[in-house]
């Protein structure tokens, strides 16, 4: 089983990665979920971060995928490497698991700067007649102010291969269609792209669902799920270049 690919425009192929290997240490990860109920697990209970703890995934909120990646090292000697998708209660870096691939501060920064142009917009409308002429333009301006925000934070991305390159979110992106919020949040792109970083080859990787199974019912606790088809696949093609399996 392949949970993990995406075609790459460079190699004109789909590269892939097996599943096999991760599966037992997501059996693993489960385990310590379900046991500690908290996602800092690594720490003795007193030192726990109140924020991490796994009942959010059991709220209104719902549930989320977690990652791992089996991979060796220079040596030859296995690690393990683990991630949440997106940020676990608003948290973004947790010891212990893959880092996202932006900082966040200059992630919120942007958002902040953004939000300076949207906002008075969204007054401005909200005291308009809904479809009158002066509603639909602001309404059009506020689109291509948005778009330019998301432009901002897409460019604090930066995707790495495994032949030691890298690429803007745009550059990688595999479909002409636009980039969906959020696409470099999930698993997959965190755990490949500190595995390129680090110079540590992947092996494998798998990814399941954790929490309260979704609204439409369509992944539910302990299932093991495909890399998704709008945000991973059009840029797993890309960071799994070189990768060799
Ligand atoms: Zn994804
Ligand atoms: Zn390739």
């Amino acid at each position: 089983m392949h949970y993990c690919f995406g075609y790459c425009k460079d190699c004109q192929t789909v590269h892939s990665l097996p599943s096999a290997q991760a599966i037992p240490y997501c059996y693993e990860l489960m385990e310590q979920l379900r046991q500690h109920q908290r996602i800092d697990f690594d720490l003795p209970e007193a030192l726990a971060n109140p924020l991490l703890s796994t009942d959010v995934l059991y709220s209104e909120m719902r549930g989320r995928m977690f990652g791992i990646l089996v991979c060796e090292d220079r040596q030859g000697k296995e690690v393990v490497l683990r991630a949440f998708s997106s940020r676990h209660n608003g948290v973004w870096n947790v010891d212990n698991w893959v880092p996202p691939l932006v900082d966040e501060h200059r992630f919120k920064a942007t958002v902040s700067a953004g939000d300076v142009d949207i906002h008075p917009l969204t007054d401005l409308i909200s005291g308009l007649r809904k479809g009158s002429k002066e509603w639909l333009e602001k309404v059009a301006e506020r689109r291509i102010v948005s778009q330019g925000v998301l432009a901002r934070l897409y460019a604090l991305y930066t995707l790495h291969n495994f032949k030691g390159e890298q690429r803007s979110l745009q550059g990688a992106f595999n479909t002409s269609k636009g980039i969906p919020v959020g696409t470099g949040d999930c698993c997959a792109p965190k755990l490949l792209n500190y595995a390129a970083i680090h110079q540590l080859k992947p092996l494998s990787l798998a990814e399941f669902f954790w929490g309260k199974e979704t609204a439409s019912g369509h992944r539910r606790e302990g299932d093991f799920q495909v890399a998704c088809s709008e945000k991973c696949q059009p840029i797993l093609g890309y960071m799994l270049c070189g990768a060799g399996v």
